[in-house]
């Protein structure tokens, strides 16, 4: 097994295994904690934990290709739609014990999930039980942050995104905006879905600076990376 730090993304590492694959890794922030049963692998000092880009749209993001990212050690992230924390785990590495990831999510009992597998370990996470679409209501948990994280897979995504920007996101800001095409409307082909999600960060202050489709690791899925201008 080879290890080495990406070298485009911050506090993320690829691993060439004996078999010849490559997986991303990151470095455990809870060492000897596993979150989503991934493997744990020593690589000098750290302890780092596989990224399985099956589970988490991010690492399939990269793996697609995506070489530009905002988070890195200190960065502060409001996360919506955490769920049970696979994905904010490894973002939660990334920014380490400098950075802070506040995790909204709407449902008591996944959100119960995420405080056993992740909060609990992690002091960077701050879990927040609310609704995306008010983020009025969580005014008083949430400061200032520098990347906003969204994956709700819910209609008018990108509004959700726009309004949570307009209360939280610092000014040049980025976003990354998982589009869920199916979820959007059945009726449209995916390509459609992306384009009048765009639209919709554009006309909210949004440079899109990345689109990346997800396949083979998540179908019908993209990211988008976009920076507030
Ligand atoms: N991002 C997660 C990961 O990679 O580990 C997976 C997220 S899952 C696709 C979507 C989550 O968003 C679900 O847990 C769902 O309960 C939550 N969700 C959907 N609508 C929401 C809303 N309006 N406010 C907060 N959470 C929401």
């Amino acid at each position: 097994m080879k290890v080495r730090p990406h070298e485009d993304i911050s506090g993320v590492y690829v691993v060439e295994l004996d078999d010849g694959s490559m997986r991303l890794a990151t470095r455990n922030l809870a060492p000897g904690v596993k979150v989503y049963g991934e493997m744990l692998i020593k690589h000098e000092d750290a302890e780092l934990r596989l990224w399985d880009a099956y589970r988490s749209k991010l690492a399939a993001a990269f793996m697609k290709g995506l070489k530009v990212s905002p988070l890195a050690e200190g960065t502060r992230v409001l996360y919506l739609g955490v769920a049970s924390g696979t994905t904010c785990s490894h973002i939660s590495d990334i920014v380490g014990h400098g950075g802070r990831v506040y995790g909204v999510e709407f449902s008591p009992r996944v959100m119960r999930e995420f405080l056993e597998r992740v909060a609990k370990y992690r002091k960077n996470v701050i879990p927040i039980l609310a609704d995306a679409r008010l983020p009025a209501e969580y005014a008083n948990l949430v400061e200032e942050v520098d990347v906003i994280y969204q994956d709700v897979a819910q209609p008018y995504q990108s509004k959700i995104l726009v309004d949570n920007a307009d209360f939280y996101l610092k000014e040049g800001g980025w976003a990354f905006l998982a589009v869920k095409a199916r979820s959007i409307d059945v009726t449209k082909e995916p390509s459609e879905v992306y384009k009048r999600e765009i639209k919709t960060l554009k006309d909210g202050g949004f440079e899109v600076v990345h689109v990346v489709h997800l396949e083979p690791y998540d179908v019908d899925h993209a990211m988008i990376l976009a920076r507030r201008t």
